[in-house]
């Protein structure tokens, strides 16, 4: 009969690095959460729908959401075993969480690396994704000149037609 030996003790404490990545709801960086842009046109100011976070169908939504990461480990005492597979031990804790037994750490400061090796990583996503959203940015740029050369041509056809009023009242 084969036997398994298991590499820890029942009731053993180890470190469980946090490596999951907490969703924030931020307000947009470009509308501040006011959901509009306001467009300089000559004396004149326009409100306009801000594109970057702009939902589609539903519109500006004022807010946007980043991913952050705090490195940080748990205490993790094992309680039992879940299951043995080709990838190694899992293991639940006395507070009923699952992890594998080779991504515990023996030490709080070991789990703190492995977490801030992970916090580094998911930094390093958010400045591509803030990367994603300065070209949202430079769109929302282009919706608001969009916006400013037809105001601007509507002004010029509004002086036209007004002075052709201004000159019939005139003679
Ligand atoms: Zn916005």
């Amino acid at each position: 009969m084969h036997t398994l030996t298991m590499p820890f003790e029942i009731g053993a404490t180890y470190w469980l690095p946090s490596t999951s990545p907490r969703c924030e709801v931020e307000p947009c960086p470009v509308c501040s959460g006011s959901k509009h842009v306001t467009v300089l046109a000559g004396s004149e100011t326009f409100v306009v729908d801000c594109d970057a976070c702009g939902l589609g169908y539903k519109g500006p939504q004022g807010t946007v959401s980043v991913y952050h990461y705090d490195p940080h480990a748990e205490p993790f005492t094992i309680a039992g075993v879940v299951r043995m597979d080709d990838d190694g031990w899992t293991v639940k804790s006395t507070d009923l969480k699952q992890a594998r037994f080779n991504t515990l750490c023996t030490t709080e400061e070991a789990a703190l690396d492995v977490s801030k090796a992970a916090y580094l990583a998911q930094e390093e996503h958010n400045m591509r994704q803030r990367g994603h959203r300065r070209k949202g940015v430079s769109k929302a740029t282009w919706t608001v000149r969009y916006h400013t050369e037809a105001i601007k041509k509507l002004e010029r056809e509004l002086a036209y037609h007004r002075g052709k009023i201004g000159k019939g009242q005139a003679s």
